[in-house]
């Protein structure tokens, strides 16, 4: 089984790609399980035709967890794909990092985690250690960077690299990074820039994905794009993306960049 996840910068598109790397896979024949790990629990909405299902930690806080079963928490959306929103602690309140540990060993106890692939959909860029805990906990061994070619973008992508690092470097860490994916801003030469960047960090770029109006146009039909238009060139990068993943057999410790490095390397394709 594998167990992947994406990472990147607040709104830089891990849900919309996770969620249709999702749909790209279980068009293939995969048998997958997408898990949120977001309060504002949206990672699985295009699956669900938006609809948006209560987070585990949500229902383990109003009921104890004796309480919840895997039919509260396990929900079935497009094509088959298993859904489940972890959840986050409530805003300004607690450790986002002991829910998501609580959430994840009441998934396996309910023998949730099973399938072929598991596709974690993690909020923010890992400042707090909370959501790092996928990675820290060995649920989630590969790691994908979602990244634009914009410096904020880059500099979270960087800052994830000095965890994965971090994590990678703990005896039977099984945790690695697997690659960089450009969700772009259509800037100009940004895909070099990701590619420059992905190589500089030890890492490769695994898919460039534009951006493309039919992501939101198929966003307010509440479906991914895969669902949407099925023979959008758009669509076919998800597919192509999905089977890079699938293929993908360069698993590295990161080596992360100096800022003043990091901002050069940004400056030269400007
Ligand atoms: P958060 O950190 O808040 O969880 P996120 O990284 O999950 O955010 P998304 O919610 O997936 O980001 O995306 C933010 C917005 O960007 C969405 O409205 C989505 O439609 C849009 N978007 C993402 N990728 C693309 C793309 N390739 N083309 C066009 N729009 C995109
Ligand atoms: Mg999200």
């Amino acid at each position: 089984m594998k167990q992947i996840a994406l990472y990147g910068k607040g709104g830089i598109g891990k849900s919309t790609t996770s969620a249709n790397l999702s749909a790209a896979l279980s068009l293939s024949g995969y048998n997958v399980l997408q898990i949120g790990c977001d309060p504002k629990r949206d990672s699985t909405r295009m699956l669900m035709q938006g609809r948006l299902i209560p987070t585990v930690m949500d229902l383990v806080r109003e009921r104890g967890a004796a309480s919840v079963t895997p039919a509260d928490v396990v929900y079935t959306g497009f094509n088959g794909i298993r859904c489940v929103e972890a959840g986050g602690p409530e805003p300004g309140v607690g450790c986002a990092g002991r829910g998501i540990i609580a959430t994840f060993q009441l998934l396996e106890k309910f023998g949730t985690l099973t399938g072929d692939v598991i596709v974690y959909d993690v909020l923010g860029d890992v400042v707090c250690g909370g959501f790092a805990m996928p990675m820290r906990e060995g649920y989630a061994q590969e790691v994908y960077l979602v990244t634009s070619g914009e410096l904020m973008s880059l500099y979270a992508a960087n800052n994830i690299c000095k965890a994965v690092q971090r994590l990678s470097a703990r005896p039977r860490s099984m945790c690695r990074l697997a690659g960089v994916i450009c969700n772009a801003k259509n800037l100009p030469r940004e895909e070099e820039l990701v590619a420059e960047f992905a190589r500089r960090v030890n890492s490769h770029l695994l898919q460039y994905i534009p951006r493309d109006r039919t992501v939101q146009l198929a966003e307010l039909d509440r479906k991914t794009v895969l669902e949407y238009e099925p023979s959008s060139e758009q669509a076919q990068r998800y597919r192509d993306l999905a089977a890079r993943v699938m293929e993908n057999t360069r698993f590295t410790i990161p080596t992360p960049l100096e800022i003043d490095e990091l901002e050069s390397l940004a400056r030269q394709f400007v």
